[in-house]
């Protein structure tokens, strides 16, 4: 039987060769956000080593044991970062793609220097500028990016967004790409189990896909 991380990787491969692209040329970040760890483990077995939690609390309490088994994961933070949690996000993450305000980059850089941790990160920008969404305005992107960049020297990979939910995403995925390519980022992490493919069109280097791969949430 075909398992349902096989299932997405070849449509993954699918929407690549479709826009002219490579399969290696996406990153598949698996979302286990509230799964335990007897669901994560399967996948882990079929060789996945790449992983999106959006809580610092709960990766840290479910990656620590998973990690002594399977040395080689690559964990994503993909959830609201809180400036008190910095420290433990950055012994727990490989990568955070969530910074969206100046005062987060700031305890980002100064405790990535002194824990000695080179930390890789994404901004999130509020592609669709909705009020209850984190992420930079569109119109503050390229000073931010600065700000991350030249003064704060963080290391950034790239942009990442949340497009508004219920409406075609695809103008939204493009706005990301603009920005990412007026400022020099190669990386682009959109598009969920709903819309990865339409991501991967639009340019897409990463998709954060949960429910595709492990099935429904039974809370959020
Ligand atoms: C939960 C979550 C995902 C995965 O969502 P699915 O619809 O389950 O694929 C992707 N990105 C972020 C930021 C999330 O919080």
């Amino acid at each position: 039987m075909t398992s349902k991380l096989e299932t997405v990787k070849s449509n993954i491969q699918a929407a690549a060769e479709n826009s002219g692209r490579k399969k290696q040329d996406i990153t598949l970040v698996a979302v286990s956000k509230t799964k335990p760890e007897e669901e994560i483990i399967p996948i882990l077995d079929q060789g996945h080593r790449i992983f999106g939690e959006n809580k610092v609390q709960e990766a840290s309490m479910k990656w620590p044991e998973l990690r002594t088994h399977y040395h080689d994961v690559e964990l994503h933070l993909i959830g609201p970062l809180q400036s008190n949690k910095v420290r433990q996000a950055i012994q727990t993450f490989d990568v955070i793609e969530t910074i969206d305000r100046p005062k987060l980059a700031r305890a980002i850089a100064r405790i990535s220097q002194e824990e000695k941790i080179s930390c890789q990160c994404y901004i999130q920008i509020n592609v669709g500028q909705e009020e209850q969404k984190a992420g930079i305005d569109p119109h503050e992107a390229d000073s931010f990016i600065s700000l991350c960049r030249d003064e704060l020297e963080l290391s950034i990979l790239g942009l990442m967004c949340i497009p508004p939910v219920g409406q075609e995403p695809k103008p939204y995925f493009s706005i990301l790409k603009e920005i990412a390519d007026r400022n020099g980022l190669e990386k682009l992490s959109m598009g969920m189990s709903s819309d990865y493919e339409d991501a991967i069109q639009s340019g897409a280097t990463s998709v954060r896909v949960g429910t595709a791969i492990f099935g429904a949430r039974s809370y959020p």
